[in-house]
Formats: structure tokens, sequence, C-alpha cells
């Protein structure tokens, strides 16, 4: 199949390590010019220097915290200075702490609705307009499987994510008209660093070996493995090329069956 998207620009959030990373790698394999972003300047640039040199693409490196208006503005407005357009957007951010009902205090509600829910507007708004202009555009946000079925231990996560798919439904219908299509994914359970923390955690509470822990996750799943990060950047890529032309609106799953739910 051809994707079509050779030679465009794209704009990856969150991209130093773990999905981000594979995300714009994948773009990059296509012939997409890249600009990605994560906070800390070193290991974003690290990552730029290394999907460059595996790819041949350009890869602007850019040091912000998508949570922060300015900064996340200041992500696409160097994309553009250095491609002067952006035809795909990729919004992507670490996951707010966990915490359930009982012991999530007011306050930490705010900070994630910053780095979750305003991130993606913030960064869609700026590029709404001039992909309108040209009449083309790809817009993935990343989100959590928690959007179909809620997790009981990540409630800032539950309720910050299902405003990102209900924004990026609303503006999915506004921008159909200029070609811009938008979508979310759903994200189940994808081997990365942050799994890899999470299991060596959980393993010093339980006593277990972060093998085990992996494969307690694995057990949940009907695929009974977790996700590879390129499995997850070949659905991205497919959304973000010329070939996805009709698919708009949508919440795709990309979870080996995790979720049980019909819709
Ligand atoms: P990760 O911890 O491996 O990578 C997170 C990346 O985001 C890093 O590059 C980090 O520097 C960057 N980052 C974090 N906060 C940022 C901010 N405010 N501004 C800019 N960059 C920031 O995590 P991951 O596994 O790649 O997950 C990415 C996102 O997907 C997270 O929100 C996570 O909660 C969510 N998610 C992951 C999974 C999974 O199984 N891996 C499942 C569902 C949802």
């Amino acid at each position: 199949m051809n994707l079509g998207i050779k030679g465009k620009s794209a704009v990856v959030c969150a991209a130093s390590r773990g999905l981000g990373r594979a995300l714009a790698l994948g773009l990059a394999r296509e012939g997409v010019n890249l600009t990605i972003c994560s906070r800390d300047e070193t290991r974003i640039k690290a990552t730029a220097h290394e999907i460059s040199e595996a790819t041949g693409v350009n890869v602007v490196a850019v040091a912000a915290d998508v949570s922060d208006t300015a900064q996340a503005r200041g992500v696409i407005q160097k994309a553009r200075s250095a491609y002067s357009n952006v035809d795909i957007l990729v919004t992507n951010a670490g996951g707010p702490p966990p915490g359930g009902f009982d012991n999530t205090p007011i306050e930490a509600y705010d900070t994630a609705h910053k780095l979750t829910l305003m991130s993606v507007v913030t960064l869609m708004k700026e590029v709404a307009e001039p992909m309108k202009a040209r009449g083309w555009g790809r817009i993935i946000n990343l989100t959590s499987m928690s959007v179909k079925e809620p997790i009981n231990t990540l409630i800032l996560s539950n309720t910050e994510r299902a405003a990102v798919v209900a924004f990026a439904k609303t503006a999915a219908t506004a921008l159909a008209p200029h070609g811009i299509t938008v979508n979310s994914i759903a994200t189940g359970m994808i081997y990365t660093e942050r799994i890899i923390e999470l299991s060596e955690a959980r393993a010093k509470a339980s006593g277990a070996t972060p093998e085990e822990e992996v494969q307690k996750m694995a057990d949940a799943i009907p695929m009974g493995r977790l996700g590879e990060p390129s499995e997850l950047a070949n659905v991205v890529v497919f959304l973000a090329s010329e070939a996805a032309s009709y698919v708009t609106g949508t919440t795709i799953q990309v979870d080996g069956g995790a979720i049980k739910s019909l819709l």
C-alpha cells in the first residue's frame, strides 16, 4: 500500500522514549520529517539523533513540557519554522499519577487537566487553521483503553482522557470538510520503559520477579502478551497516511483484545 506521506512534516509529542519514540520512528521510516518533543533537552536531542541516523529524515528536537500552553505552542512554531507547515500531529504526554476516588486530592485534577486535556486542545488549535488553509491534515491523539473501560486506580486518567476523546470527536466533525482527520487511539498494555518500571515496582511490593509481574498483566489480555510499540506505531502511521483519508472521528483500540465491550 502506498501511504503517500513521504516528505510530509509531523509533530510527535512526548517522544524521547516509549510510545512517542516508536510512533516517531514509524513515521520517519515512511520518509516523514519530524519535530519531536519531551521535557528533557539531552534526552530528546539523543532520540532525534538516533531516529535521523536510522532513517535519514530531518528530526528537530524541542525541549518542552506540553502541559504548559506557551511551551506546547512553541513546539508547533518550531516545526513550522523548520518545515513551513505541520501536516501530521500526534499528541501524547506522560500519564497523570495513579489514585482512586478516595485518595486523589482536588488540586490533582487541575494538574492532570493541563497535562492530558489542555495539551491536546492547545496543540490541535495551533495546527488547525494552517491545515484548513492547505486542505489536508492528520491528527492522532494517543489516549488509553481506559476511555472504553475506566481503571479503578487511575481516576485522573479516566476522567481527562475521556474528555480528550469527546474533544477529538467534536473537532473531527468541524475539521472533516477541510480534509483534516482526527482520530484517537485507545492504547492497551504496550511494553515500554514505563511498563518495565511498573513491573519492577510491583515486584518489589509482591516479592515476585518483574517478569512474573509482566506475565500477570499479559494473562488479562486475550492475546496472552503485551503489545510491542511498533504494533501501535503501525496503526498510527496508517491513520497519518493518505490511505486513511475516509477514517475520522474514531477511537481505535490497540489492545490485543483486552477491552470486552462491543463498541
Ligand atoms: P513512557 O514513560 O515510556 O514515555 C513517556 C514520554 O513522555 C517520555 O518521553 C517523557 O519524557 C515524555 N513526557 C512525559 N510528560 C511530558 C510532558 N508533560 N511534556 C512533554 N513530554 C512528556 O510512557 P509510555 O509507555 O510511552 O506511555 C505514553 C503515554 O501513553 C502515557 O500517557 C501513558 O500513560 C499512556 N499509556 C501507555 C500505555 C502502555 O502500556 N505503555 C497504556 C495506556 C496508556
